[in-house]
């Protein structure tokens, strides 16, 4: 991750063409698109792989691990429908890049990553680019007990299916957003609590994403 903080008329110009995309691509809110065109993207990598941060892909962040491609962030948020104020669970905090889009709508965020040197990182590169989340070390698939419930929950990472222990963390009228299949593939997954027990459940899109490893999902 770069820490020199040089946002520049070319980082902008890249910047204003990938949210082009994203809308061509069919990310409709606009209150999406301009997180997107707001978080430096390029911060998130070594200076010696600027080019690269505002292209439409996911690219490796150390630790076996991926920066989502700007695609896919985009996607999970809208599918969110963040409200400013809302209390959110990041599931994979990864480089941090959906944290701050997850700021930047005006959640609150809870973010969680099992890899400790992922987890050093953003929790003290963040805040250094003016992101302020709450950081967690540890295995998240079983969520956050202490913190919860909350508005809205992201995964970022492939699960094999849907954490029970997840869905008792989501508020009534709350909505967890998660790709679910195997190591190879995943469907992303909407569920809106609808009531102490009753959920509905919505299946979209195919993607791949690393896989969510831990108690309650893939064996390490
Ligand atoms: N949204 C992130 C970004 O934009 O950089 C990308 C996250 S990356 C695709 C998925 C992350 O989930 C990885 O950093 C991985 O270490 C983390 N992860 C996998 N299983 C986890 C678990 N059980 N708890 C917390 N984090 C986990």
């Amino acid at each position: 991750m770069a820490h020199k903080l040089i946002d520049s008329y070319r980082e902008k110009g890249a910047r204003k063409k990938l949210v082009e995309l994203l809308r061509d691509r069919g990310i409709a809110d606009e209150k999406v698109l301009k997180a997107i065109g707001k978080v430096p993207r390029h911060y998130f990598f070594d200076e010696t792989f600027w080019t690269q941060a505002y292209k439409d892909i996911a690219f490796p962040i150390g630790e076996g691990q991926t920066i989502s491609q700007p695609y896919t962030v985009a996607y999970q948020t809208e599918l969110l429908h963040i409200k400013p104020g809302d209390r959110v669970l990041e599931i994979g905090t990864g480089s941090g890049y959906q944290t701050c889009i997850l700021l930047e709508l005006g959640a609150k965020v809870y973010t969680i990553e099992r890899q400790e040197n992922l987890y050093k990182r953003t929790s003290q590169v963040l805040p250094h680019l003016g992101y302020h989340a709450e950081f967690f070390f540890g295995d998240g698939s079983k969520g956050i007990a202490e913190h919860a419930s909350y508005d809205k929950i992201i995964v970022t990472a492939g699960a094999p299916m849907v954490p029970e222990i997840l869905l008792k963390q989501l508020k009534i009228g709350g909505i967890m957003v998660i790709p679910v299949g195997d190591e190879n593939s995943q469907k992303m997954i909407t569920i809106l609590r609808l009531s102490e027990n009753d959920y509905e459940r919505i299946s979209l899109d195919t993607f791949r994403f690393v896989p969510l490893v831990g108690e309650k999902a893939w064996d390490a």
